[in-house]
């Protein structure tokens, strides 16, 4: 039975590339009928957000990536917090000691410094804590076992580090990268209890993965560096038979492709990088930090979801728009790709502008009523459709319905000069005078009424549209692109154009 996680660290607001990583689990899982639980990281107390578990909840109820078993839904390996794990994970330390596949260090910071300053001036690449330098420090290894017990029992502060063999191969066969082969020579002596009591990542995610019975690993590249160390750490504890198979997503990379996108191009560039407006502490800093969200800028879950799944994964056919049912259809780990994917925002817009177009107009009269009453703005039920239907296939974000045509609401305060210089002279302002008295023999206006008013003036002068739609459309709206200018002023009603053209032709 296929069970994957999806495991955060609850370290500040959630990345668009945990919301991927978080989605791919979740269409591995249903794809194979199998289950997804969240397990939340937060062992490093270092680094604990206040606020950030309830942002990573929020995120994933709102993209729609339901979960199994976890915080909320409860299930057979509660508690899913890691932070209320705390025994267990000494539990297990305790059996690495016994095995003799891990050992305690008392050498202390300075002491760890200077092993690093030592081999450094040696010329060694990447100073470690190994099989050849734990030879020299200060550890249950080269310690007499009266010195050990006396440390232990003093209260000296201590580690517990994994004791890796010294002349191994370790591999492991990644369901996207293929085999992987490390020698254990490259891979340190890692503390896997600190000396707070607390297990660091390595150990809490590994004996977690085991007593959670998780079949399958997957989460970003980030993360590969480790699984070597995670695959040793099974086989100390003796778990290789259900040792989870790994799946190392691809990175997500800056729009031109050049290294790893990061909230700072994000800010640059203008675009989210989070699913919901972020206003907490920065863990680095620990100042406060405000960002806007996915949501909050407007996209829809769907639209989000859509292009996520696509980034990375590519279903192998030319279809683009899937429904997260379809996607766990059509979904497969094989078809992901390792080489890192670009990300591109005008891509997510494209998304959002299909997914925008299918919402019925009842769904976006609502929204646009709401968005107006909470600027004091009124309009009637029936306004709002038509300019619903208006615009609806013209908006990649639902606020544009409006905020963009304030002209709906309002006469326009400024007119975009470059079309009034060229396009504003006497003649055009006489035929525009003229039609405007036409308007005058209707009781409501209609945008077929505008039409055939202004090509009758039109073709009375022998004028074509050309010379007079675009300064007509500016002392209509005040801006010179918009949809359909007949259908506007018919939104716009008979009294108010009039009062318009009045106003531009004073
Ligand atoms: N807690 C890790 C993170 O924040 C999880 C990595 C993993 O999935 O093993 O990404």
């Amino acid at each position: 039975k296929v069970r994957v996680r999806f495991a955060p660290s609850p370290t500040g607001a959630l990345h668009i590339g945990g919301v991927r990583t978080a989605l791919y689990n979740y269409l591995f899982a249903k794809k194979l009928g199998g289950k997804m639980l969240l397990r939340i990281e937060d062992t490093d107390q270092t680094r604990f957000v206040p606020g950030a578990e309830e942002y990573i909840l929020e995120s994933l109820r709102w993209v729609g990536i339901p979960i199994d078993e976890g915080l909320e839904q409860g299930g057979p390996h509660a508690p899913y917090r890691q932070s209320e794990r705390k025994h267990i994970y000494q539990k297990y330390a305790r059996q690495l000691l016994d095995t003799g596949k891990a050992y305690y260090a008392f050498d202390t910071p300075e002491e760890l410094e200077e092993m690093r300053e030592r081999l450094k001036a040696a010329k060694v690449a990447t100073p470690q804590y190994n099989a050849i330098t734990r030879a020299q420090m200060k550890n249950s290894l080269t310690l007499s076992e009266a010195e050990v017990k006396e440390k232990l029992s003093s209260g000296a502060p201590y580690v517990i580090r994994l004791k890796v063999p010294r002349k191994e191969e370790v591999r492991l066969n990644d369901l996207i990268r293929g085999w992987v082969m490390v020698h254990s020579s490259a891979i340190d002596d890692k503390v896997l209890m600190k000396s707070d009591g607390m297990p660091t990542y390595h150990l809490a995610n590994v004996v977690d993965d085991h007593l959670m019975e998780i079949t399958h690993v997957i989460r970003g590249e980030e993360w590969l560096p480790s699984a070597p160390l995670h695959v040793l750490l099974y086989q100390a504890f003796g778990w290789e038979d259900t040792m989870p198979q790994f799946a190392h997503l691809p990175l997500l990379l800056k729009p031109d492709g050049n290294g790893k996108l990061s909230k700072r191009d994000a800010d640059q560039m203008g675009f989210p990088i989070f699913p919901l407006d972020w206003n907490g502490m920065d863990y680095k800093t620990g100042e406060q930090t405000f960002s806007q969200g996915y949501r909050e800028a407007g996209y829809l879950p769907e639209a989000l979801i859509n292009f996520l799944a696509l980034l990375g994964w590519n279903p192998g056919t030319q279809q683009e728009l899937f429904t997260i049912d379809e996607l766990v259809e059509a979904f497969s780990i094989e078809r992901v790709g390792k080489a890192g994917v670009k990300f591109d925002i005008n891509k997510a817009k494209w998304f959002n502008q299909q997914y925008l177009r299918t919402k019925p107009d009842s769904e976006l009269v609502q929204y646009l009523q709401g968005a107006l009453k909470e600027n004091n703005i009124s309009c009637t039920e029936e306004k709002a459709l038509k300019i619903v239907q208006l615009m609806k296939e013209r908006v990649t974000f639902p606020k544009e319905i409006w905020a963009d045509q304030t002209y709906f609401f309002q006469a326009p305060a400024t007119y975009d000069q470059l079309v009034i210089q060229s396009k504003w002279n006497p003649e055009v302002a006489g035929l525009i005078a003229e039609f405007k008295e036409g308007l005058q023999n209707v009781n409501e206006l209609n945008a077929e009424f505008a039409k055939n008013t202004l090509q009758s003036v039109l073709d009375k002068h022998g004028v074509k549209i050309g010379k007079v739609l675009q300064a007509l459309r500016v002392v209509i709206t005040g801006v010179s692109t918009g949809p359909d200018l007949m259908q506007t002023m018919e939104i716009i009603g008979k009294q108010e154009t009039i009062t318009r053209l009045e106003i531009a032709l004073a």
